[in-house]
């Protein structure tokens, strides 16, 4: 196959994967479904895994971690409700495809990734992709954006055992935080909202992260 036969193979697993495993499981917001469609996962994905790229499943980045199942990628986007008039701040950069997919819905995105190389990776394809409202910074983003600031929405991609503190702190009046709560293995996505300084919580489904390790995520 040449290079044209397999962009054109992956459009085509990409409108797959957006009328089957979005669409049809519930997926509505037609900005996120944009996103979806405009954002090329596969530039995510390493090579050895390029063919499964649109497969609804999470798949290997190196270094013990994921990129999440393009399904929970979508729900997590959607529940946050991200407008252009957003700062949002994201925990756990990754492969980068969730940050990208943030970068064409916020007014600019705030990432945090404790894996030098994996920040330095996903810093390069958004760079060559031209993508610039993105601000990355390598540490342990349990304990919030270094800075003082506070954040339109938050999203945690990976597992919390509870709400770490510092991003509570973060969080805007009014603003929106959704994260995976819950024991190693199995969580429940949480959305939260903050009203007159107080966090109420709902709880979307079930969901399987990798661990965020750090001071007010899991221990090591
Ligand atoms: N959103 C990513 C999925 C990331 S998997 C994507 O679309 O590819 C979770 C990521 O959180 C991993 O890359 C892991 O290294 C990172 N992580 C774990 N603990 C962290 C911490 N304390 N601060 C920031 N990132 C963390």
């Amino acid at each position: 196959m040449n290079d044209r036969e397999v962009i054109d193979k992956l459009a085509n697993a990409r409108r797959r994967m957006i009328e089957d495993n979005l669409k049809r499981r519930g997926i509505s917001d037609t900005a996120v479904l944009k996103a979806m469609e405009v954002i090329r996962r596969e530039q995510f994905v390493p090579e050895a895994y390029r063919s499964q790229t649109y497969a609804d499943c999470p798949l290997p980045i190196g270094k013990d971690q994921t990129i999440s199942q393009p399904y929970i990628v979508a729900l997590m986007t959607e529940e946050l409700r991200v407008n252009s008039d957003c700062e949002v701040l994201e925990i756990g950069t990754g492969s980068g495809y969730q940050t990208a997919i943030l970068s064409t819905l916020a007014k600019k995105v705030y990432t945090i990734e404790t894996i030098e190389q994996l920040a330095e990776s996903a810093k390069s394809i958004l760079t060559k992709l031209g993508v610039s409202n993105v601000e990355f910074y390598i540490g342990d983003g349990s304990r919030g954006w270094p800075e003082e600031k506070s954040f339109d929405r938050i999203i945690v991609t990976a597992a919390v055992p509870h709400l770490p503190k510092p991003l509570c702190e973060q969080l805007a009046e009014g603003g929106l935080m959704v994260a995976p709560v819950g024991p190693a293995g199995v969580q429940e996505l949480m959305v939260c909202k903050k009203e007159n300084g107080n966090i109420t919580t709902q709880m979307v489904c079930g969901v399987r992260f990798v661990k965020l390790i750090g001071e007010f995520g899991f221990a090591e």
